[in-house]
């Protein structure tokens, strides 16, 4: 593979032979040898897309994932994209095609998904501040609303009855679970999602009188980005558990449980990924159990990063390579207004580099440690701290790997007013 370690040891013979050759004036470029991304090398894809930076999804990538994730998880499991990973239109039509249904996270990723094709039975939306035209919309297409609240739930019913028609339901609970090792969470403490699980039981009571068959079951969505598959059991186990408990309580029979998602990639060469097959295996007979008791319950799991991170690539240019204190910077077109995330400000909490390599000299093995900087006037846009590269000078190209979740949608693309990165799907 072409995967530069991010981390690694200045000792190590390559790297400190460069930091030598640094100070000696400057060594032999490696040759050019091109990284490809869906089969394409990388000069063909920066012509189409016309201009640095851009991002290139890779379709193949997408579909490996969903047919690994179909052969790990049990054959009933319906598989749902999380819409705000990524909700570039193509890449939006080629899931659309190949899972079975989207979660959406407001009004416009609802017209999006149906414009896609989407059916509105097969369209979950979540979100805790919903307001009335995004429930209006939600309401009047038919697609599942969770309800967060017992106030929203109000709400619901008003515009319901105001359109005269009945809306499609599941309650959002907020488990009590244990989830220490999951990298974000979303439940299972005080969280502006859902309702806690101590409150469900009224709500569930009051959905069965009011809304009978339209209240379909339940949402749970305890956290993101974990690499842990023992935790995902856990979690997953827990949240069953608890719902089948929550359930029995109120004499009801859900038809639908979204076991949210959660599942992580490794955004560091060493971490390994997460063991799907451990996942699907603890599931499968946690699945059959449930349908016993409830017959022909629909179950969910609903993925953003995990269908769409490993896809992706942000490939910017170098525009400056200059010393600063004894230190190599490489300075970018690219930055933090098209991938928050790789500058480590969307909210992690350690900043580690996102895998990255020179495109151009894809082969080369790794020379200097050097900073990969954005073009932005403020030092938190830093793309990469110390990463190890081949001799990079201006003009060359970095590819940032593990791009395809939580980049252009996700970062402040207004600030200092550059142009937008292109996309493409490959
Ligand atoms: C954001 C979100 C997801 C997707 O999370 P990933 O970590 O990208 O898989 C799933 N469900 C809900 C309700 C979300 O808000």
């Amino acid at each position: 593979m072409n995967f530069i370690d991010p981390v690694a040891d200045l000792s190590d013979p390559v790297v400190a032979q460069g930091a030598v050759a640094e100070g000696q004036g400057a060594p032999a470029l490696a040759p050019e040898s091109w990284f490809d991304i869906g089969g394409v090398p990388l000069d063909k894809l920066v012509l189409r897309a016309q201009q640095t930076p851009f991002f290139a999804y890779d379709r193949r990538a997408l579909d490996s994932r969903i047919a690994q994730l179909r052969a790990a998880l049990p054959e009933e499991v319906d598989l749902f994209y999380s819409m705000k990973a990524n909700p570039f239109d193509p890449l939006v039509h080629h899931l659309a095609a190949r899972v079975d249904g989207f979660d959406v996270s407001s009004g416009a990723e609802l017209a999006q998904a149906l414009n896609a094709g989407v059916a509105a039975e097969d369209i979950a939306f979540a979100g805790p501040g919903k307001n009335d035209r995004e429930l209006t919309l939600a309401v009047a297409t038919g697609a599942i609303l969770s309800v967060e609240s017992a106030g929203e739930l109000g709400r619901i019913e008003r515009i319901a009855g105001e359109l005269g028609i009945a809306p499609r339901l599941i309650l959002r609970v907020n488990p009590e679970l244990d989830l220490k090792g999951v990298g974000m969470r979303m439940g299972g403490e005080p969280r502006q999602f859902g309702v806690d699980m101590e409150f469900c039981l009224d709500l569930v009571r009051r959905l069965m009188a009011t809304h009978g068959d339209n209240f379909l079951g339940y949402h749970v969505f305890w956290g993101s980005q974990c690499l842990k598959a023992d935790m995902i059991i856990a979690a997953q186990a827990g949240t069953i558990d608890a719902l089948v408990a929550l359930s029995d309580q109120a004499g009801f029979v859900p038809r639908l449980i979204n076991l949210g998602g959660g599942f992580g990639i490794a955004y560091s060469d060493g971490s390994p990924p997460l063991d799907l097959t451990a996942v699907g295996t603890a599931l499968a007979p946690r699945l059959a159990a449930l349908r016993q008791r409830f017959g022909s319950v629909r179950v969910v799991i609903e993925l953003g990063r995990y269908l769409v991170g490993e896809a992706g690539y942000y490939v910017c240019r170098v525009l400056d390579r200059k010393m600063s204190r004894g230190e190599i910077f490489l300075v970018t077109d690219g930055g933090m207004h098209h991938h928050l995330a790789a500058s480590g400000n969307l909210g992690q909490i350690l900043r580690r580099n996102y895998p990255m390599l020179v495109g151009n000299r894809a082969d080369a093995p790794p020379f200097e440690k050097a900073h990969v900087a954005g073009c932005l006037c403020t030092p938190i846009d830093m793309l990469g701290h110390n990463v190890a590269l081949p001799q990079t000078e201006a003009g060359d190209l970095i590819v940032i790997r593990q791009s395809g979740a939580y980049g252009p949608s996700s970062s402040p693309s207004g600030f200092l007013s550059h142009p937008a990165a292109t996309e493409l799907l490959v």
